[in-house]
């Protein structure tokens, strides 16, 4: 059986925020079983939690925000991947400032972060979402789909004509029973072009975007003297936003999730219609012999020790 997890003790970090450009404390804190994920603001004294919840989000331009009708908390997307990475499951999280820090643009900061607190499994077993029957939404020529597999696999399709985005792959396609979250997508990072900078500006956003939280492309080359972390990084990079983005469903799907040119409002829109489409899964845990599962990074702690 999996049971649930938490953190061990709590861990805080500061950084700016990409599209409000403010520094901002997050600190995350143990949480106790069936709560999940909770975001509190702390710099306005919220007492009322913002669930991490697909339908609590309230935009999806550019990232995913989530409110609560008073308060909202931008940018939750490479948090909740890193705790779906780790197997994360009740957390609180609070915040001073609207954002969650970007960091370094990735996932692999909030894994190391999580990591360093501990992971402390709960006397609880995990609840997974089961798919059953394909579940599927589009825009324009744009699509995602969540299907049944025995779990958890996804891939996406990056479409981009630019001479950067030609001279790699677009597609990545990752079974995560025998493939590492950990190190092969939590360290992809958020990426955009130069050229598109000024217009992001101009409504506000990525006021704190900069070579130390993105890969810049202009024209013809990657701005980042450090050049790419894989050579897939854009499209991993589109997995590891979709993983954090379908983790708003509260727990982990078994299930393949499938991508073209989709972002953060169809992954919303996906999660919505699973919701809505109570035929299409169910709710199971995991006893003895469902080893294949487990993904790669979370197996039993007791397990892992001995192993
Ligand atoms: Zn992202």
């Amino acid at each position: 059986m999996l049971r649930q997890r938490t953190i061990r003790r709590p861990v805080h970090a500061i950084g700016i925020g990409v599209h409000s450009g403010e520094k901002v404390r997050v600190t995350l804190r143990p949480a106790e079983v069936n709560s999940g994920v909770r975001f509190y603001r702390s710099d306005l004294g919220a007492a009322e939690p913002i669930m991490a919840r697909a339908n609590r989000v309230t935009d999806t331009t550019l990232s995913t925000t989530i409110g609560n009708g008073q308060h909202e908390v931008a940018t939750v997307e490479h948090l909740m991947s890193a705790l779906w990475g780790l197997g994360i499951d009740n957390l609180r999280v609070d915040l001073q400032g609207s954002e969650i820090p970007i960091l370094d643009g990735s996932a692999a900061p909030f894994v190391y972060l999580i990591q360093s607190a501990g992971i402390e499994e709960q006397n609880q077993a995990r609840q997974f979402i089961r798919i059953t029957k394909t579940i599927e939404v589009r825009q324009g020529d744009a699509w995602a789909r969540l299907k049944p597999f025995n779990g958890f696999k996804a891939s996406y399709n990056f479409v981009a004509d630019h001479p950067v985005y030609n001279r790699y792959p677009k597609r990545a396609s990752i079974n995560f029973a025998n493939r590492s979250y950990v190190e092969e997508v939590s360290r992809a990072r958020s990426f955009g072009l130069v050229s598109e900078l000024d217009t992001a500006q101009a409504f506000n956003k990525c006021l704190g975007s900069s070579l130390h939280n993105a890969v810049g492309i202009d024209e013809f080359s990657i701005l980042n003297e450090e050049g790419l972390r894989y050579e897939d990084e854009f499209a991993k990079h589109k997995l590891l936003d979709a993983i954090g983005d379908l983790y708003l469903l509260g727990t982990t799907v078994i299930g393949e999730f499938e991508g073209y040119k989709s972002g953060h409002g169809l992954n919303n829109r996906l999660a919505l219609e699973l919701l809505k489409r109570q035929e299409a899964w169910d709710y199971v845990g995991t006893g003895a012999g469902d080893e294949s599962l487990w993904t790669q990074d979370v197996r039993p702690l007791a397990g892992a020790l001995s192993a």
